[in-house]
């Protein structure tokens, strides 16, 4: 990797154990300061994808016949790469997404984290099981899928690409990952670094947008997707994926409901920090920030006067780069009208809207794609601002009369990915067993709540699959039993 500073940074896609250069590069601009540009990727074409899918194929005849040790080695330099230069990457990526520093080196960490519990544990998931009893002899293996795409958004762009590529490529399958336009360096640039470790063929990246991406989802030769982006290219993957049958992992939407009990304790700071927290890291656009609060009506008032008194303090909008600041801009022009336009909508329904935090610099705020962040009160509950997923910094927060209506307001979504109850912990312990979604927090939300110990994932229209955790491992692996059944016969089979 060379110099970040305040030079544009230039990535190469990455084929075949080679940096294959293009002709044209576009431009991703600073979203903090829209007349910087913070490097330039490659528009790779359909051919390049197409490529980029035969060398993975390729390579795939050898790689899966590799020793896990092997596997594990290689990836583990891998790591120890990336952690080398955690700091370069950390101000890189903070650059072209948006995301505060401290944001970004978190982002850094659960990448890191991840990868290391793959490593760790490849061995114990991924190791054929053998089984002998009176009934025979039967063999479990867990056997490569093949040539893995994998598709990751702009929101993450490290995390949702390296918790792909670690399970992926330990478990002896090849990979073709494409980023998203809206954040494509830093993730280019680990890329290469693992890259750089396996064999030619084994980890590949192109960039480009929805035509690259429709050849990744609908080549022949690809046998697994990997996504994690939004619901509606979700379905367009789906389909894409079901001419060949191919094995989909798909990552969706969420729309998460936080649960604040009559028994929470508004007068909690460092809850009331967490809560606002888990609506504002990384400016809202997290898949699993809590986008919808219910609060129940008799702690309601309270609620919202010491949330206001706890985001003031903590919502400090500016420059990302500085390290005072907790919520830079929104990442990209589209974005930020389509959560200004839910905002718009909310205005004309007499919803009111409470502006939030402070802005050290109202010179700077004009430069990005900077907006205050908000809360929404008195919206109705099947409102846009309630029922979409907003995917930014504002937040509605609406009343509920008893567990009950709790609950099925919260169920009431075609999207069930994380959400939190909060408030005493059996109480809130309870009321979590009947949420539909794939994540329940209790007393915390969004990344402050996640373990990759266990798997993630959403249910209903948030997806199908599992990332982190062993199940998360297995989705990368077929299973072939292999029986030697002692009584080979059925035994009613007349002689
Ligand atoms: P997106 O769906 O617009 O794009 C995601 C990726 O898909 C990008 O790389 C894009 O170039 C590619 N793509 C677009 N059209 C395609 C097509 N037809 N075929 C194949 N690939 C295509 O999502 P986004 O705007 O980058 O990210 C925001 C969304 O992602 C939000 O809805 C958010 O909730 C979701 N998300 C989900 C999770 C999760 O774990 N469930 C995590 C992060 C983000």
């Amino acid at each position: 990797m060379t110099a970040t500073g305040k030079e544009p940074h230039t990535v190469e896609a990455y084929i075949n154990g080679e940096i294959y250069r293009s002709g044209e590069h576009e431009a991703r601009e600073n979203p903090a300061k829209t007349d910087e540009t913070a490097g330039y990727w490659p528009l790779n074409s359909v051919e390049d994808a197409k490529r980029a899918i035969g060398s993975a194929d390729e390579a795939f005849k050898s790689w899966r016949k590799t020793e896990m040790q092997d596997r594990i080695e290689r990836m583990q330099k891998g790591i120890q790469k990336i952690k080398d230069k955690q700091q370069e990457l950390t101000e890189l990526l903070s650059r072209e997404h948006g995301k505060p520093l401290y944001d970004a080196e978190g982002e850094l960490t659960v990448s890191i984290m991840f990868m290391e519990y793959a490593v760790e544990n490849a061995e114990r998931v991924y190791k054929e099981e053998i089984n002998e009893d009176e009934n025979g002899k039967s063999v479990l293996r867990h056997e490569p899928i093949g040539v893995v795409s994998a598709i990751s958004p702009w929101n993450y762009p490290l995390a949702l690409s390296t918790e792909k590529i670690a399970p992926a490529l330990l478990a002896g399958n090849t990979m073709v990952l494409k980023p998203s336009p809206m954040a494509p360096l830093t993730v280019t640039e680990v890329t290469h670094m693992i890259a750089e470790e396996f064999p030619a063929g084994v980890l590949n990246i192109v960039h480009g947008d929805a035509d690259v991406g429709v050849e990744l989802t609908s080549n022949d030769k690809v046998r697994k997707i990997a996504f994690t982006g939004g619901t509606n290219t979700g379905k367009h993957i789906m389909k894409a994926a079901a001419e060949t049958i191919k094995n989909v992992t798909l990552e969706l939407g969420g729309n998460d409901p936080a649960i604040f009990l009559e028994d929470f304790d508004v007068n909690d700071e460092a809850a009331m920090r967490r809560v606002v927290i888990s609506n504002f890291l990384t400016g809202g656009q997290i898949c699993m920030i809590a986008k919808r609060m219910y609060v129940h009506e008799s702690i309601y008032d309270q609620f919202v006067e010491k949330y206001i008194e706890a985001a003031n303090k903590w919502l400090r909008i500016g420059d990302p780069t500085k390290k005072e600041t907790t919520v830079g801009p929104v990442n990209n022009k589209n974005q930020l009208e389509f959560v200004r336009e839910l905002l718009e909508d909310s205005k004309k329904q007499g919803y009111e809207i409470k502006q939030l935090g402070k802005v050290d610099d109202e010179e700077f705020f004009k430069k990005g794609y900077f907006m205050y962040p908000t809360i929404v009160l008195g919206a109705d509950y099947d409102s846009r601002i309630v029922a979409e997923e907003q995917f930014g910094p504002t937040v509605p927060i609406l009343k509920f009369k008893d567990d009950e209506h709790a609950i099925e307001l919260a169920n009431d979504s075609e999207l069930g990915l994380t959400s939190s109850v909060w408030g005493e912990e059996e109480h809130a312990l309870g009321v979590s067993r009947h949420i539909e979604a794939g994540v329940t927090m209790v007393n915390t939300a969004a990344i402050q709540g996640l373990d990759v110990r266990y798997p993630f994932g959403g249910v209903k229209q948030s997806g199908i699959g599992r990332e982190y955790g062993k199940e998360g491992m297995l989705e990368y692996v077929d299973s072939h039993v292999i029986n030697i059944p002692a009584a080979k016969d059925l035994p009613n089979i007349p002689k």
